[in-house]
């Protein structure tokens, strides 16, 4: 990242400039399909038109999402705070799915401009994003690091909308076991062992935040116990490195209540409008419900 030029350190940096329409929008105009899909990667109407492989309704249905913070109950130690764009259900739970299990890859770019904003919303600029990073193993069955691959493309967003952001990997994933059917307390266990610190990245990226006074944010597509982003969190603030939020696509609903008292950092820069304000009791919509029978395999468990 470029140092900060002087007027920018006098003027403060650039308010956001993103709105989730537009952001929406543009995500899904900047992609192209390489494969023509099925039906909606939202609902799977095969007789609709299709805008990058989602229906203008589902399309409507996640644009109609506010980022907003969220807190698991109980909420594991050290959990930053922590924003997501929806529940993990409905529009949005079959785009992430479709995403991530479905193959659905070109989802990467309006997905990844959806966590832009929920980024957007809740932190300054410029801002470094770590992706959790996955295992070899669950990369190589998704073809790819399917949460680097939305960091790239929320980084590159922010870029667009006139925010420094960066994506950097000073993590790496230890092979584990899948953590579907683990409960809090198992999860918790496994996540803690779960990372290793890179130690040339970090140091890298220690004298990168010397110089910029950038805000780092750990990026996932699911946040379900917290216990995955604790242990990020953890990892990095041995290593020296505070983070300050954590930003996801979706949290699960059933854990996952608005949160009311978690207070910001430092006050919202100016202009960063669509920022819910903590204790807001804005909820999110409910997203648009898939209809019966859409639905088929169950999905595994976010991690
Ligand atoms: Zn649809």
């Amino acid at each position: 990242m470029n140092r900060r030029p002087a007027a920018d350190r006098r003027r403060g940096w650039p308010a956001p400039k993103l709105a989730l329409g537009a952001a929406v929008s543009d995500g899904w105009a900047a992609l192209v399909d390489l494969v023509l899909p099925a039906g909606c990667a939202g609902c799977r109407a095969d007789r609709t038109p299709l805008r990058r492989g989602v229906c203008a309704a589902c399309e409507a249905a996640v644009a109609a999402l506010v980022p907003h913070l969220v807190r698991p109950v109980p909420a594991p130690p050290g959990l930053p705070p922590c924003a997501a764009l929806g529940g993990y259900q409905g529009v949005l739970r079959e785009l992430v799915l479709s995403y991530k299990e479905r193959g659905r890859h070109g989802l990467a770019g309006p997905l990844g401009a959806l966590l832009a904003d929920v980024v957007a919303a809740h932190t300054g600029s410029p801002v470094l994003l770590v992706p959790v990073p996955g295992t070899a193993q669950a990369a190589r069955r998704r073809h790819g690091d399917h949460v680097a691959r939305l960091a790239r493309h929320a980084a590159s967003r922010l870029r667009t909308a006139g925010r420094q952001a960066l994506v950097v990997h000073p993590l790496r994933a230890m092979p584990r076991p899948d953590s579907a059917g683990l409960d809090s307390t198992a999860r918790a266990a496994a996540a803690a062992t779960a990372f290793r610190v890179r130690p040339g990245r970090v140091a890298r990226l220690r004298t990168l935040l010397r110089s910029s006074g950038a805000e780092v944010v750990v990026v996932d597509d699911i946040v379900t116990t917290g216990a995955t982003a604790a242990a990020v969190t953890a990892r990095l603030a041995e290593a020296g490195v505070p983070v300050r939020a954590v930003a996801v696509l979706a949290a699960t609903a059933r854990r996952m209540p608005p949160a009311r008292a978690i207070p910001p950092a430092r006050p919202t820069p100016p202009g960063t409008s669509r920022a819910v304000p903590p204790g807001s009791s804005r909820a999110v919509p409910p997203a648009r419900a898939v209809p019966p029978g859409k639905t088929s395999r169950p999905a595994p468990p976010p991690t």
